[in-house]
């Protein structure tokens, strides 16, 4: 295959902009168009939750790149504008305001975004946190130091809990399962974090599911749990996933299922490819197919996609151990590999009552996952563990201290 003339990226953000940067760093001298629908030049999500919605950062330093860097990338830079349809035999995509972008290979990077419940997008007081604009507005209700509920008891629902407390908000932690992130990580650590919440003041409800926020004059003010029970509320961040960017593929002919499908290469079809949260694809290491929305992940397969599209022939399987972390109160919470659906558990170093651990998750006899909770250094040195197949005695047993 020779080296495409253009390549087009629609997303501009972590995964886009990894693409395009390494693109370039391979030598890649022809036109880069970088699609975004945001207004904002491409910038950083795991902050939003963290230190723009606790106010400790300015909101300028979620930028991922300075004007000057991104202007070194000689991009043709569509800011505030969407792809809305792609024709995949013309090698065409038409963007929001009219303009047709033709390419050699296309990199869908468009993300996901939050899931709602009905009926709820123009109510006030009810908030998702997507975007710097979602996490601005969220930011400046909780400085009424309001009831917030929170629908939703994954990283970001726990996470901003953790930040809502702390900016004096009363938080009720609304989830239908067993406890914050026990369908990720388990019931041990599950419970171990909902013992967190809770010392910090957190109202955790769990195997509770809410059926419908409470609206009085366009306003929420509160939300109603199946069974009938009702929690007052001046505001309701809603946490329950998201919805990958797919509807503008829509009669492409590029597979979508959740999110966009790929092979082991990240590649869609001829000439497309996808990279971050909104991909879909064969992992052949774990021989699963998965989507994960992980930040590191964003920037990694976007790398792989921008040497794929160079390599032709001799391009490479994404195969990476999943990476993700999150930030509540003092922990910080480390997972390398995909606990989720694991079958053993062990606790290899520190311990769930010091909150302070290492944890590795086993399935079919094999370490598949290894977390970390203010361990930073030995929960990285167990990523190996995971990284090159381990027998879960081998590993298991080479360890002090095993909880079994
Ligand atoms: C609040 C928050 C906190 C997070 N914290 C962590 C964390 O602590 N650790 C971690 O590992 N991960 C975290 N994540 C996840 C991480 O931010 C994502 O994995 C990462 O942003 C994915 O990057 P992406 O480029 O694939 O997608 P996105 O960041 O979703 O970017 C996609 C971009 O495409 C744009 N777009 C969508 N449709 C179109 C279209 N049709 N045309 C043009 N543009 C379009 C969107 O507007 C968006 O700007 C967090 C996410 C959020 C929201």
């Amino acid at each position: 295959m020779s080296v495409p003339a253009s390549v087009v990226i629609a997303g501009a953000s972590a995964a886009g902009l990894s693409t395009a940067e390494t693109l370039r760093r391979q030598g890649f001298d022809g036109r880069i168009t970088l699609i975004g629908e945001e207004v904002h030049p491409p910038y950083d999500r795991p902050p939003l939750s963290k230190q723009i919605l606790s106010g400790t950062w300015p909101d300028e330093r979620v930028w991922l790149r300075d004007e000057a860097a991104l202007a070194g990338l000689a991009l043709d830079l569509r800011l505030g504008a969407r792809a809305e349809a792609l024709d995949t035999g013309a090698k065409v995509v038409r963007l929001s305001d009219g303009s047709l972008v033709s390419y050699d290979e296309l990199v869908i990077a468009t993300g996901v975004r939050p899931r709602r419940l009905p009926g709820t997008a123009d109510v006030a007081g009810v908030h998702v946190l997507r975007t710097l604009t979602d996490a601005t507005t969220l930011r400046a209700a909780l400085a009424g130091s309001p009831r917030l509920v929170i629908v939703g008891a994954g990283f970001l629902g726990a996470e901003v809990a953790s930040v809502a407390r702390q900016a004096g908000a009363q938080v009720t932690l609304v989830s239908d399962i067993e406890a914050p992130l026990s369908d990720v990580l388990g019931p041990q650590l599950g419970e171990l974090l909902v013992g967190v919440h809770r010392d910090h003041g957190v109202e955790v409800v769990t195997g509770a599911r809410v059926e419908e926020v409470l609206v009085s004059g366009g306003r929420a003010h509160g939300v109603r749990l199946a069974g009938g029970h009702t929690i007052e509320a001046d505001a309701v961040l809603v946490s329950i996933g998201s919805v990958p960017n797919v509807e503008w593929l829509a009669g492409s002919g590029v597979e979508v299922g959740n999110g966009v499908l790929c092979d082991q290469y990240s590649q869609a079809g001829p000439g497309v490819w996808a990279a971050g949260d909104v991909a879909s694809w064969h992992h052949p290491g774990l021989g699963e197919r998965i989507r994960i929305e992980h930040r590191t992940n964003a920037a990694e397969q976007g790398m792989a996609v921008a040497r794929n599209i160079l390599a032709g022939e001799d391009r490479s399987p994404f195969a990476p151990v999943p990476y993700i972390w999150s930030d509540q109160y003092d922990l910080r919470i480390q997972i390398h590999g995909l606990p989720r659906g694991a079958d053993a558990f062990a606790v290899t170093e520190g311990s769930l009552a010091d909150r302070k651990l290492v944890a590795l998750y086993g399935k079919d006899a094999q370490v598949r996952a290894a977390v970390g909770i203010n361990m930073v250094r030995p929960a990285r040195a167990a990523r190996a563990l995971v990284a090159t197949p381990t027998a879960w005695e081998t590993a298991t047993a080479v360890q002090e201290g095993v909880t079994p």
